[in-house]
């Protein structure tokens, strides 16, 4: 029986949009407020099913250009999201998931494709795939240390006037102009796989704490130890 008062955790269409792990992202978000003692409930949306608008923190993962069309029109369609959004829910969109979230992206022969318009920005194929790791400052407003990640990624991606870039790149593409991701109200667009919150544990508190207030410290040299090592491995080299 679902609880009123436990945090609803979203995984949208895991059935389409998984690459990389991403998945892990939901089990960071879970593990992260369960230690604090915060009551957890995850729902896994697939994609013939309606998006709940009730949830308070939504994810949705990368994929490859053919899925990642079928999620756009379905989640268009669909709309489930758009007013969980609306209702003021958290998001963290990643890779292909990042690119619906805008008002267009390039399909696999580099067609426009509709996004869900979610986010400002506009993406399509850029000159080069970019694959690699990833390091990137993140904007200061958000107070969070250096993004670490991989991207997988053909498209480029525009920030239009109504998002801030999430961080600025010191190695790898990212959006493809020298920032990486971006970031309007609560939600959050990233190239960045790792999964993500496994590598940047202060970015899954930044979307629990959206939702939940102040948070708890926690022991993270688990965490700390990976993403040093991932950094060392990209900044040295
Ligand atoms: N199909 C998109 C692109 O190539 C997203 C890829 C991904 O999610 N890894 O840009």
């Amino acid at each position: 029986m679902p609880s009123d008062s436990a945090l609803s955790i979203v995984w949208i269409y895991p059935d389409l949009l998984s690459t990389y792990g991403d998945q892990g992202n939901v089990l960071v978000l879970e593990q992260r407020a369960q230690r604090r003692g915060i009551e957890v409930e995850t729902v896994y949306v697939r994609s013939a099913d309606p998006v709940p608008e009730t949830g308070d923190i939504y994810l949705i993962g990368g994929g490859e250009d053919r899925p990642q069309i079928l999620a756009a029109q379905r989640l268009r369609r669909d709309g489930g999201l758009q007013r969980a959004i609306a209702r003021g829910a958290a998001m963290l969109a990643v890779c292909a998931g990042y690119q619906i979230m805008g008002s267009t992206f390039g399909g696999e022969e580099g067609q426009p494709v509709d996004g869900i318009g979610l986010l400002d920005i506009a993406s399509s194929r850029g000159p080069a795939r970019a694959v690699g790791e990833l390091v990137a400052e993140v904007d200061a407003a958000l107070n969070l240390p250096t993004l670490t990640g991989f991207e997988n990624h053909m498209g480029v991606t525009h920030l239009g006037p109504g998002v801030r870039p999430l961080s600025r790149t010191v190695a790898g593409v990212g959006n493809g102009d020298g920032f990486e991701g971006c970031y309007a109200g609560h939600v959050v667009g990233t190239y960045l796989h790792g999964p993500a919150l496994a590598r940047n544990p202060a970015l899954a508190d930044l979307l629990l704490s959206w939702r939940v207030g102040e948070l708890a410290p926690l022991d993270d040299s688990r965490y700390e130890a990976l993403r040093q090592e991932r950094l060392s491995a990209v900044l040295s080299g």
